[in-house]
């Protein structure tokens, strides 16, 4: 069966007039889905009840199932949801000060192989389609009843690696007639891939990117996530700049600190001269210690230090607040603990 919630309005229209039913019913379908967030296509009581029927006879509302959700001290929750074909995802809602956030996973499993992520060492079973990225909002939004305002693409995958499904959930989300969330409101997050960057940068998407940086040498970039020996910190940085020509956008360069790694001082001057006179901010991240991983947490001494000395030299850096630390919240920890599949 066709899942309902792959398809944004324009194609819903094309949908409808294929089985012989006005394009108009799209829209009302569309705002019963993503306003009204039903979970039975019975429910959409303005619609006939042979085009309900129809409906059934051959599309899902595709409604997930929570297999666990962990409940953070600060109110972050975690999500392991069951999206029926015997995978498991996960997804986390997060609480700041501007509303709330949800990270997204992009596919089940990721190819990447970053070292310090917990989704590495699973296989990457497959890439989630448009409507399973978006059942991610609308099953939180279900369980919670709060209405999010803001969506990451920083879950499990590589979003740069789905693209065109990525690209079409952030069409379906952005949507005024449905879940309205503002693209100044949702942020991709790659690792470096660089050619997708260029791509983006040419296609004036309002939303913000986010490069998941961590290291300024190709070496220890390289030792810590591998799609930096296929695109090098110097292919990295042209097409960052590039982005940032085209788009005018500021970009936000993620940088974990992994404990005498890459978080002393002359990691930080490095950091610097990369990054001098680009419009851009640095998001510090103390780095999640996974299960046998090889890297650890810095102390809070030495982050305050790092990000000190970037804002004393003009880079504008902030420490992301921990969210979830009493819960397995880095991305593929619940799922890699559950035995999921990837
Ligand atoms: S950090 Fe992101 S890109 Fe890297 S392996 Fe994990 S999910 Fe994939």
């Amino acid at each position: 069966m066709k899942n309902i919630k792959d398809y944004n309005l324009d194609e819903l229209k094309e949908e409808m007039i294929s089985i012989n039913e006005k394009p108009f019913r799209a829209e009302q379908i569309f705002k019963w889905i993503y306003v009204e967030n039903v979970v039975d296509f019975s429910d959409m009581t303005n619609l006939s009840l042979e085009l309900r029927e129809k409906l059934k006879q051959n599309y899902t509302l595709n409604i997930y199932k929570i297999i666990k959700k962990q409940e953070s001290l600060d109110g972050t929750k975690k999500y392991l949801f069951d999206i029926l074909d015997g995978n498991a995802i996960e997804t986390v809602l997060m609480q700041y000060k501007h509303g709330y956030s949800i990270c997204v996973s992009s596919q089940v499993g990721c190819k990447m192989g970053c070292k310090f992520c917990a989704s590495t060492g699973l296989a990457c079973v497959r890439n989630l389609t448009a409507g399973e990225i978006a059942e991610q909002i609308l099953a939180v939004e279900r369980d919670t009843g709060i209405k999010i305002s803001n969506v990451v693409f920083m879950g499990i995958g590589e979003p740069f690696d789905n693209f065109d499904n990525v690209l079409k959930s952030i069409k379906i989300i952005n949507n005024q007639k449905g879940l309205n969330i503002g693209a100044r409101h949702i942020s991709v997050s790659t690792c470096g891939v660089v050619p997708k960057i260029y791509e983006i940068a040419d296609m004036d998407l309002q939303c913000t990117l986010s490069i998941s940086l961590h290291a300024t040498t190709n070496e220890k970039r390289s030792a810590m996530m591998p799609i930096n020996n296929k695109y090098n910190i110097e292919e990295l940085m042209k097409a960052c700049k590039y982005y940032i020509e085209k788009t005018n956008k500021r970009i936000s360069f993620e940088y974990a600190l992994a404990k005498d790694n890459n978080d002393n001082l002359e990691d930080a001057r490095s950091l610097v001269k990369l990054l001098k006179g680009m419009l851009c901010h640095v998001n510090l991240i103390p780095i999640n210690k996974i299960e046998n991983g090889k890297y650890d947490t810095s102390t809070n001494e030495n982050i305050i230090k790092f990000r000190d000395y970037l804002n004393d030299h003009g880079i504008v850096a902030t420490i992301r607040r921990e969210l979830g630390d009493d819960i397995d919240a880095a991305c593929g920890q619940l799922r890699r603990k559950e035995g999921g599949n990837g």
